[in-house]
């Protein structure tokens, strides 16, 4: 999956670690998030404790790591970063664990994939800053406790749902990460035009920003590669029609969606008839991955209301029959 529309961390985004927002003043959007996390993080602060665990939700590169890292910096104390995935055996935990610093921040992106065995010694972990080892095998084994320093687990997760409710109920702070805005956005590849010596026009910033899925990571690559585009045609002041006709070459629509949504959209229709089909039965016509289709593809043709989500399968919305050029009445050509 190398869809420049994928909200997905690619190889070529590394580029993007410098241009990270710092803290919470520069980091635009997700306004409920940001409240919360400000108060939070002066109470803690000004009582000196660790902020309690907070839980970050939403679509891949809404800025979940991000913010895990202003939530450090906005306390005062480190950041250490690894994944679910990445943690195989309950040792590679316990030795995160033990070298973290009092109030310090553990950022586990991917949280959902921890193994269940991992989960069991997060649980006292998270709730009394103690971590139960098992030394040794068989009759000889015995468990020993080691206090832990107190710590801030920020997880990050693409669905809240996909996490077990022991866990889930361990987090005291849970956010949502939402969909960011035209003009949210506009901001962000504006200043990331900046910072990237570019002469973009605002016209320009708005056409890559409605057309980057509502997600700072699209919108970071589009503004990229919209760059090399005018580099290549010798252009140095970026407007609306260079930033159009270089997207629409990246085969990025009107709408931000790639071929990638468009099979989906169109298998919908003209395959099921709109729908309702399920999930699973798309996945295997399209050859994608269930979960890819769940977390990176789906949200955002829901909220644009391209693709209904119902308890019977995915139906086409009225805006999808007409983005492919039908007359939703007729559930046909018009
Ligand atoms: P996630 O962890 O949710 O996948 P990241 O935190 O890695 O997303 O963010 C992806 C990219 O988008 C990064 O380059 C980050 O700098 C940028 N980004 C995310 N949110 C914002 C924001 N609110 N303002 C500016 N840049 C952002």
């Amino acid at each position: 999956n190398d869809r420049i529309t994928s909200g997905e961390r690619l190889s070529d985004d590394s580029a993007e670690t410098s241009l990270r927002p710092q803290n919470l003043e520069d980091f635009t959007g997700q306004a409920a998030s940001r409240e919360n996390l400000k108060i939070f993080v002066q109470a803690a602060r000004s009582r000196g404790e660790a902020l309690d665990h907070v839980l970050l939700h939403g679509p891949p590169g809404l800025g979940k790591t991000t913010l895990a890292q202003i939530v450090a910096h906005e306390m005062g104390v480190g950041f250490k970063a690894t994944s679910g995935p990445v943690i195989q055996k309950s040792g590679d935990l316990a030795a995160i664990l033990t070298n973290l610093q009092p109030k310090d921040v553990l950022f586990i992106d991917e949280i959902h994939r921890l193994q269940p065995a991992i989960e069991e010694i997060l649980y006292p972990a998270m709730e009394d800053f103690q971590l139960d080892l098992i030394i040794g095998e068989g009759p000889g084994a015995r468990t020993v406790r080691i206090d832990l320093p107190p710590f801030t687990l920020v997880g990050a997760t693409t669905r809240a749902g996909l996490l077990a409710t022991p866990l889930r109920d361990r987090f005291g702070i849970p956010l949502r990460l939402v969909f960011y805005t035209p003009d949210e956005l506009t901001g962000i590849v504006i200043r990331l035009a900046q910072k990237l010596g570019m002469n973009l026009s605002y016209d320009g910033a708005y056409e890559i920003a409605r057309r980057s899925r509502g997600t700072p990571r699209v919108a970071g690559r589009l503004t990229r590669r919209v760059r090399d585009f005018a580099t290549a045609a010798g252009v140095t002041e970026i407007s609306r029609d260079l930033a159009d006709e270089a997207l629409t070459r990246l085969d990025v629509d009107q709408k931000g969606l790639d071929a990638m949504d468009m099979r989906y959209l169109k298998r919908l229709a003209e395959h099921h008839n709109g729908g309702p089909v399920g999930v699973e039965t798309l996945a295997a016509a399209l050859a994608e991955a269930r979960d890819t289709l769940e977390d990176v593809v789906e949200p955002y043709l829901i909220q644009e209301g391209l693709l209904l989500r119902t308890s019977r399968g995915r139906m086409l919305g009225d805006p999808g029959w007409r983005h492919l050029g039908f007359n939703p009445a007729q559930r046909g050509p018009d």
